[in-house]
Protein backbone atom coordinates (compact mmCIF):
# COMPACT_ATOMS: atom_id res chain seq x y z
CA UNK A 1 0.00 0.00 0.00
CA UNK A 2 1.10 3.42 -0.61
CA UNK A 3 2.02 5.22 2.22
CA UNK A 4 -0.98 6.58 4.37
CA UNK A 5 -1.81 10.07 4.05
CA UNK A 6 -5.25 11.55 6.49
CA UNK A 7 -6.53 14.57 7.37
CA UNK A 8 -8.37 15.93 10.37
CA UNK A 9 -10.42 19.28 9.00
CA UNK A 10 -12.14 21.57 10.99
CA UNK A 11 -13.82 24.57 10.30
CA UNK A 12 -13.17 27.14 12.85
CA UNK A 13 -16.85 28.06 13.12
CA UNK A 14 -17.25 26.28 16.80
CA UNK A 15 -15.28 24.27 19.74
CA UNK A 16 -13.59 21.44 19.12
CA UNK A 17 -16.09 19.00 20.00
CA UNK A 18 -16.60 15.23 20.91
CA UNK A 19 -17.47 14.36 17.28
CA UNK A 20 -14.69 16.00 15.99
CA UNK A 21 -12.22 14.65 18.14
CA UNK A 22 -13.43 11.12 17.61
CA UNK A 23 -13.10 12.24 13.59
CA UNK A 24 -9.82 14.08 14.71
CA UNK A 25 -8.84 10.73 16.92
CA UNK A 26 -9.72 7.87 14.09
CA UNK A 27 -7.14 9.75 11.12
CA UNK A 28 -4.31 10.23 14.12
CA UNK A 29 -4.83 6.24 14.96
CA UNK A 30 -5.51 5.53 11.45
CA UNK A 31 -2.02 7.27 10.47
CA UNK A 32 -0.13 5.95 13.24
CA UNK A 33 -1.00 2.50 12.92
CA UNK A 34 0.49 1.97 9.31
CA UNK A 35 3.27 4.94 9.91
CA UNK A 36 1.78 7.38 7.92
CA UNK A 37 1.41 11.39 8.07
CA UNK A 38 -1.23 13.05 9.49
CA UNK A 39 -2.35 16.50 8.45
CA UNK A 40 -4.11 19.35 10.20
CA UNK A 41 -6.06 21.91 7.76
CA UNK A 42 -8.07 24.38 8.52
CA UNK A 43 -11.31 25.68 6.46
CA UNK A 44 -11.82 28.86 7.38
CA UNK A 45 -13.33 29.93 3.83
CA UNK A 46 -16.73 30.84 5.72
CA UNK A 47 -14.90 34.14 6.32
CA UNK A 48 -18.22 34.92 8.17
CA UNK A 49 -18.14 32.15 11.03
CA UNK A 50 -14.50 31.48 11.19
CA UNK A 51 -12.69 32.89 14.37
CA UNK A 52 -8.82 32.47 15.36
CA UNK A 53 -10.01 32.26 18.78
CA UNK A 54 -11.88 28.76 17.80
CA UNK A 55 -8.96 27.92 15.45
CA UNK A 56 -6.58 28.53 18.46
CA UNK A 57 -9.08 26.37 20.88
CA UNK A 58 -9.10 23.69 18.34
CA UNK A 59 -5.65 23.32 18.13
CA UNK A 60 -5.12 23.68 22.05
CA UNK A 61 -7.83 20.97 22.16
CA UNK A 62 -6.08 18.53 19.69
CA UNK A 63 -2.52 19.17 21.88
CA UNK A 64 -3.97 18.01 25.15
CA UNK A 65 -5.66 14.94 23.49
CA UNK A 66 -2.01 14.65 22.07
CA UNK A 67 -3.17 14.41 18.20
CA UNK A 68 -0.08 15.56 17.14
CA UNK A 69 -0.35 16.79 13.32
CA UNK A 70 2.94 15.68 10.82
CA UNK A 71 1.87 18.50 8.60
CA UNK A 72 0.26 21.77 8.88
CA UNK A 73 -2.04 23.15 9.82
CA UNK A 74 -2.39 24.28 6.31
CA UNK A 75 -5.26 27.45 5.98
CA UNK A 76 -7.44 27.02 3.46
CA UNK A 77 -7.48 31.08 3.11
CA UNK A 78 -3.77 30.65 2.12
CA UNK A 79 -4.74 28.63 -0.23
CA UNK A 80 -6.82 30.69 -2.52
CA UNK A 81 -4.59 30.91 -5.87
CA UNK A 82 -4.64 27.22 -5.96
CA UNK A 83 -8.41 26.60 -5.81
CA UNK A 84 -8.17 29.53 -8.75
CA UNK A 85 -5.99 27.44 -10.59
CA UNK A 86 -8.22 24.50 -10.38
CA UNK A 87 -11.19 25.92 -11.36
CA UNK A 88 -9.35 27.75 -14.22
CA UNK A 89 -8.37 23.84 -15.60
CA UNK A 90 -12.08 22.57 -14.99
CA UNK A 91 -13.73 26.14 -16.79
CA UNK A 92 -10.91 25.47 -19.63
CA UNK A 93 -11.91 21.65 -20.17
CA UNK A 94 -15.40 22.16 -20.36
CA UNK A 95 -16.15 21.23 -16.68
CA UNK A 96 -17.63 24.60 -15.55
CA UNK A 97 -19.40 27.24 -16.74
CA UNK A 98 -20.28 30.77 -15.14
CA UNK A 99 -23.36 31.54 -13.88
CA UNK A 100 -24.55 35.31 -13.75
CA UNK A 101 -27.74 34.44 -11.79
CA UNK A 102 -28.86 36.17 -8.65
CA UNK A 103 -28.56 33.91 -5.72
CA UNK A 104 -32.04 35.04 -4.07
CA UNK A 105 -33.69 34.16 -8.00
CA UNK A 106 -31.86 31.10 -8.09
CA UNK A 107 -33.12 30.39 -4.15
CA UNK A 108 -36.89 31.10 -5.43
CA UNK A 109 -36.56 29.18 -8.66
CA UNK A 110 -35.20 26.17 -6.47
CA UNK A 111 -38.56 26.69 -4.44
CA UNK A 112 -40.92 27.00 -7.16
CA UNK A 113 -39.81 23.98 -8.79
CA UNK A 114 -40.05 21.91 -5.54
CA UNK A 115 -43.73 23.05 -5.42
CA UNK A 116 -44.57 22.33 -8.80
CA UNK A 117 -43.36 18.86 -8.23
CA UNK A 118 -40.10 18.72 -10.04
CA UNK A 119 -36.68 18.51 -8.72
CA UNK A 120 -35.73 21.24 -6.01
CA UNK A 121 -32.09 22.40 -7.90
CA UNK A 122 -30.33 25.17 -10.09
CA UNK A 123 -32.60 25.39 -13.04
CA UNK A 124 -29.20 24.94 -15.10
CA UNK A 125 -30.33 28.52 -16.61
CA UNK A 126 -27.05 29.42 -17.83
CA UNK A 127 -25.84 25.96 -18.43
CA UNK A 128 -25.34 26.47 -22.53
CA UNK A 129 -24.64 30.23 -22.08
CA UNK A 130 -20.90 30.15 -22.86
CA UNK A 131 -20.66 32.96 -20.46
CA UNK A 132 -17.00 34.76 -20.19
CA UNK A 133 -15.59 34.61 -16.20
CA UNK A 134 -16.71 38.34 -15.01
CA UNK A 135 -17.46 40.22 -12.01
CA UNK A 136 -20.81 38.90 -10.48
CA UNK A 137 -20.27 35.57 -11.67
CA UNK A 138 -20.17 32.30 -10.10
CA UNK A 139 -18.64 29.21 -11.48
CA UNK A 140 -21.10 26.10 -11.74
CA UNK A 141 -19.67 22.85 -11.85
CA UNK A 142 -21.29 20.74 -15.47
CA UNK A 143 -22.75 17.87 -13.62
CA UNK A 144 -23.65 14.85 -15.57
CA UNK A 145 -27.17 14.26 -16.62
CA UNK A 146 -27.42 10.50 -16.52
CA UNK A 147 -25.56 7.46 -14.76
CA UNK A 148 -24.83 7.44 -11.46
CA UNK A 149 -21.80 7.82 -9.03
CA UNK A 150 -20.91 5.09 -6.47
CA UNK A 151 -19.28 5.39 -3.34
CA UNK A 152 -17.61 2.76 -2.17
CA UNK A 153 -17.25 3.60 1.44
CA UNK A 154 -15.11 1.39 4.15
CA UNK A 155 -17.74 1.79 6.59
CA UNK A 156 -21.03 2.15 4.54
CA UNK A 157 -20.59 -0.58 1.71
CA UNK A 158 -21.39 0.79 -1.86
CA UNK A 159 -23.94 3.72 -1.80
CA UNK A 160 -25.30 4.52 -5.73
CA UNK A 161 -26.11 7.89 -6.43
CA UNK A 162 -28.53 9.43 -9.59
CA UNK A 163 -26.70 11.71 -11.15
CA UNK A 164 -29.82 13.37 -12.10
CA UNK A 165 -30.44 14.17 -9.01
CA UNK A 166 -27.19 16.07 -8.01
CA UNK A 167 -26.83 20.18 -8.60
CA UNK A 168 -24.84 21.77 -11.16
CA UNK A 169 -22.72 23.20 -8.10
CA UNK A 170 -21.08 26.63 -7.48
CA UNK A 171 -17.27 25.96 -7.42
CA UNK A 172 -15.85 29.39 -6.58
CA UNK A 173 -18.90 31.74 -5.40
CA UNK A 174 -19.69 35.60 -6.96
CA UNK A 175 -17.30 36.79 -4.55
CA UNK A 176 -14.52 34.99 -5.56
CA UNK A 177 -14.44 32.87 -2.59
CA UNK A 178 -14.31 28.78 -3.28
CA UNK A 179 -17.28 26.58 -1.84
CA UNK A 180 -16.36 23.59 0.84
CA UNK A 181 -16.82 20.87 -1.87
CA UNK A 182 -14.37 22.14 -4.12
CA UNK A 183 -11.31 22.88 -1.94
CA UNK A 184 -11.96 19.83 0.12
CA UNK A 185 -10.97 17.76 -3.26
CA UNK A 186 -8.58 20.28 -4.51
CA UNK A 187 -7.18 20.40 -0.63
CA UNK A 188 -7.11 16.35 -0.49
CA UNK A 189 -5.39 15.86 -4.37
CA UNK A 190 -2.99 18.15 -3.66
CA UNK A 191 -2.09 16.62 -0.10
CA UNK A 192 -1.92 13.14 -1.48
CA UNK A 193 -4.71 12.02 1.06
CA UNK A 194 -5.01 8.38 0.68
CA UNK A 195 -8.27 8.19 3.61
CA UNK A 196 -10.82 10.46 3.94
CA UNK A 197 -12.33 9.57 7.49
CA UNK A 198 -14.86 11.81 8.39
CA UNK A 199 -18.73 11.92 10.19
CA UNK A 200 -21.48 10.14 7.96
CA UNK A 201 -22.74 14.02 7.98
CA UNK A 202 -20.76 14.38 4.89
CA UNK A 203 -22.15 11.10 2.77
CA UNK A 204 -24.04 13.26 0.58
CA UNK A 205 -21.37 15.73 -0.27
CA UNK A 206 -19.12 12.31 -1.57
CA UNK A 207 -20.64 11.92 -4.76
CA UNK A 208 -20.29 15.40 -5.81
CA UNK A 209 -16.34 15.05 -4.99
CA UNK A 210 -16.42 11.83 -6.67
CA UNK A 211 -17.50 13.69 -9.28
CA UNK A 212 -15.18 16.37 -9.16
CA UNK A 213 -12.09 14.26 -8.82
CA UNK A 214 -13.12 12.10 -12.17
CA UNK A 215 -13.52 15.47 -13.92
CA UNK A 216 -9.81 16.25 -12.62
CA UNK A 217 -8.51 13.22 -13.52
CA UNK A 218 -7.40 12.47 -10.25
CA UNK A 219 -7.62 9.41 -8.32
CA UNK A 220 -9.90 8.46 -5.73
CA UNK A 221 -9.12 7.95 -1.75
CA UNK A 222 -10.69 5.78 -0.06
CA UNK A 223 -13.51 6.68 1.85
CA UNK A 224 -14.98 6.12 5.27
CA UNK A 225 -17.74 7.87 7.20
CA UNK A 226 -18.38 7.21 10.21
CA UNK A 227 -21.85 7.00 11.92
CA UNK A 228 -22.55 10.28 14.11
CA UNK A 229 -22.64 10.17 18.08
CA UNK A 230 -26.01 10.34 19.94
CA UNK A 231 -27.12 11.77 23.16
CA UNK A 232 -29.09 9.76 25.47
CA UNK A 233 -32.48 10.30 24.11
CA UNK A 234 -31.18 9.00 20.64
CA UNK A 235 -30.63 12.43 19.06
CA UNK A 236 -27.77 13.74 17.72
CA UNK A 237 -25.40 14.49 20.24
CA UNK A 238 -25.34 18.91 21.07
CA UNK A 239 -25.55 21.41 23.86
CA UNK A 240 -28.99 20.46 24.84
CA UNK A 241 -26.88 17.01 26.58
CA UNK A 242 -24.24 18.75 28.26
CA UNK A 243 -20.69 19.77 27.53
CA UNK A 244 -19.80 18.87 24.21
CA UNK A 245 -16.36 20.75 24.09
CA UNK A 246 -13.46 19.40 24.66
CA UNK A 247 -11.68 21.61 26.79
CA UNK A 248 -14.87 21.79 28.72
CA UNK A 249 -13.79 18.28 29.81
CA UNK A 250 -10.27 19.24 30.85
CA UNK A 251 -11.16 22.03 32.72
CA UNK A 252 -13.62 19.56 34.59
CA UNK A 253 -10.55 17.66 35.64
CA UNK A 254 -11.00 14.12 32.94
CA UNK A 255 -7.56 13.08 32.07
CA UNK A 256 -6.48 13.40 28.71
CA UNK A 257 -5.73 9.54 28.04
CA UNK A 258 -9.39 8.73 29.35
CA UNK A 259 -11.26 10.92 26.69
CA UNK A 260 -9.11 8.93 24.30
CA UNK A 261 -9.61 6.28 24.84
CA UNK A 262 -13.69 6.44 25.33
CA UNK A 263 -13.95 8.09 22.24
CA UNK A 264 -11.80 5.40 20.37
CA UNK A 265 -14.57 3.02 21.61
CA UNK A 266 -17.50 5.47 20.35
CA UNK A 267 -17.73 3.93 17.30
CA UNK A 268 -14.95 1.57 16.75
CA UNK A 269 -14.68 -1.42 18.89
CA UNK A 270 -11.78 -4.59 19.61
CA UNK A 271 -14.13 -7.55 20.92
CA UNK A 272 -14.72 -6.67 24.65
CA UNK A 273 -11.95 -4.64 25.67
CA UNK A 274 -12.94 -1.58 27.11
CA UNK A 275 -9.18 0.11 28.75
CA UNK A 276 -6.63 0.58 25.93
CA UNK A 277 -3.31 1.93 26.34
CA UNK A 278 -2.82 4.40 23.07
CA UNK A 279 -0.49 2.32 22.45
CA UNK A 280 -2.63 -0.50 21.99
CA UNK A 281 -5.13 1.60 20.34
CA UNK A 282 -2.54 2.61 17.80
CA UNK A 283 -1.16 -0.99 16.97
CA UNK A 284 -5.09 -2.29 17.14
CA UNK A 285 -6.97 0.22 14.92
CA UNK A 286 -8.66 -0.26 11.79
CA UNK A 287 -11.11 1.11 9.45
CA UNK A 288 -12.71 -2.68 9.32
CA UNK A 289 -14.03 -2.51 13.04
CA UNK A 290 -15.49 0.69 12.81
CA UNK A 291 -19.30 0.11 13.79
CA UNK A 292 -22.06 0.70 11.17
CA UNK A 293 -24.66 2.40 13.53
CA UNK A 294 -24.70 5.64 15.61
CA UNK A 295 -23.17 5.51 19.02
CA UNK A 296 -24.78 6.72 22.37
CA UNK A 297 -22.27 9.21 24.74
CA UNK A 298 -22.71 7.55 28.37
CA UNK A 299 -21.14 10.32 30.48
CA UNK A 300 -21.20 7.80 32.99
CA UNK A 301 -19.06 5.60 31.15
CA UNK A 302 -16.56 8.20 30.29
CA UNK A 303 -16.11 8.96 34.50
CA UNK A 304 -15.61 5.51 34.82
CA UNK A 305 -12.79 5.30 32.19
CA UNK A 306 -11.53 8.19 33.96
CA UNK A 307 -11.18 6.50 37.35
CA UNK A 308 -9.01 4.26 35.73
CA UNK A 309 -6.49 6.09 34.47
N1 LIG B 1 -14.62 21.14 7.33
C1 LIG B 1 -15.57 20.05 7.34
C2 LIG B 1 -16.29 20.02 8.65
O1 LIG B 1 -15.82 20.59 9.62
C3 LIG B 1 -14.90 18.70 7.20
C4 LIG B 1 -14.68 18.35 5.82
C5 LIG B 1 -14.18 16.96 5.55
O2 LIG B 1 -13.72 16.28 6.46
O3 LIG B 1 -14.22 16.62 4.39
O4 LIG B 1 -17.36 19.43 8.70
Amino acid sequence: MAKVVTRFAPSPTGYLHIGGARTALFNWLFARHNNGTFILRIENTDTQRSTQEYTQSILEALTWLGLNWDEGPYFQTDRLDIYRDFARKLYESGWAYYCECDPEDVERRRREAQKAGLKPRYDRRCRDKGLDPGPGRALRFRCPESGSTVLHDIVKGPIVFDNSELDDLVLIRRDGMPTYNFTVVVDDITMGITHVIRGDDHVNNTPKQILLYHALGAPLPVFAHVPMILGPDRTRLSKRHGATSVLAYRDMGYLPEAIVNYLARLGWSHGDQEIFSREELIEKFSLENIGTSASVFDIEKLRWLNGHY
